[in-house]
């Protein structure tokens, strides 16, 4: 018998879907920002590798991680972030030797970072930075949206970055601020609206002419802001004050990195005197000089060494021989 496939069709459409709309979209975007969150987490937990290993000059990737207690190396099922670090009580499964509240901090840090960067593009209003934009950008416009999310992400992740590593006591590698540089002078050459701020008022270029006029002067601004802080603070700390200051003039654009980098550097400066006298609370010996952190926010490697010889295990910001992160 024939079956007629048009009228089945016809039949499908006219069905009432089991939910509303409305509620499917909710719960598209609900799973959307569950699996950001996940990714989030994911990045946080490579983030804590790198926080520990670059200032160190060890491989990022060899060994795998591992319990330097015990020596076990660390199983893929004990190496979920965020939830094995729960599940296991913050403790090794081998030796039950403690691994620090930081790795677990680190990662819902930079997992609950993916969400709420993407819900600042989505509610700030255009211009909430002090300076009228070139148009707002929503996720309808695809490529440029999610390319403008990705270079505001990498800046913030590399700021939670070097946030820590000068809470752990190590000069920040100019190196960690690489990537932010590399998509944010690169990526808007394809779509220059990705800057929301024009660096001059001009109608009649091509977008790549604009893109490198945007990208120059934010880094001529940058550079110049990072100069001043190289030669205010510690000079011997290196050359990371101007590899951060160019990330934020290329990011932001030249007219908010002349704002908004010292309210930055000063926020950043006082999270990681924060988190480093957080971490030391139980070394009453050793406080940290307050000028130390504004000027250059942390103490020196050795001061980190015998911080980690001496401190309990469950506070440091890193385990005294502590596991190399997940
Ligand atoms: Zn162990």
């Amino acid at each position: 018998m024939p079956v007629d496939i048009a009228s089945l069709f016809a039949a499908a459409d006219l069905r009432d879907p089991l939910i509303p709309l409305w509620a499917m979209e909710l719960l598209a975007s609900g799973f959307f920002y569950v699996w950001l969150f996940c990714l989030g987490a994911t990045v946080g937990s490579f983030l804590n590798v790198v926080i520990y290993r670059l200032p160190r000059k060890k491989n990022l990737a060899h060994p795998g991680s591992y319990c330097p207690r015990c020596g076990h190396p660390i199983r893929l099922s004990d190496n979920i972030p965020i939830l094995s670090w729960l599940w296991l009580g913050g403790r090794c499964r081998d030796c039950r030797g403690a691994i620090s509240p930081r790795y677990f901090a680190v990662e819902l840090t930079v997992a609950s970072t993916f969400v709420l960067v993407l819900a600042a593009e989505h509610f700030l209003p255009p211009g909430s930075l002090g300076f009228p934009t070139r148009r707002r950008l929503t996720p309808l416009d695809t490529w440029p949206f999610w390319s403008m999310y990705l270079m505001h992400l990498v800046l913030v992740t590399t700021l939670i970055a070097a946030i820590l590593i000068r809470a752990d006591g190590f000069p920040v590698p100019v190196r960690l601020y690489f990537p932010t540089l590399a998509v944010s002078c690169f990526v808007p050459l394809l779509w220059p609206e990705i800057r929301s701020m024009p660096a001059l008022a001009n109608g009649a270029l091509a977008p790549w002419q604009t893109a490198t006029i945007d990208g120059l002067a934010g880094l001529c601004a940058g550079f110049a802001m990072g100069l001043g802080g190289y030669l205010a603070i510690h000079r011997s700390r290196g050359l990371a004050p101007i590899a951060l200051g160019c990330s934020l003039g290329v990011v932001l654009g030249w007219q908010r990195a002349m704002i908004w980098s010292l309210p930055i550097l000063l926020v950043a400066a006082m999270a990681s005197y924060s988190l480093a006298r957080f971490a030391r609370s139980d070394l009453p010996n050793e406080p940290v000089p307050a000028s130390d952190h504004i000027a250059s926010p942390a103490a020196d490697a050795t001061s980190m060494a015998s911080s980690n010889s001496s401190t309990h295990q469950m506070s440091p910001p890193l385990p005294p021989e502590g596991p190399d992160p997940p």
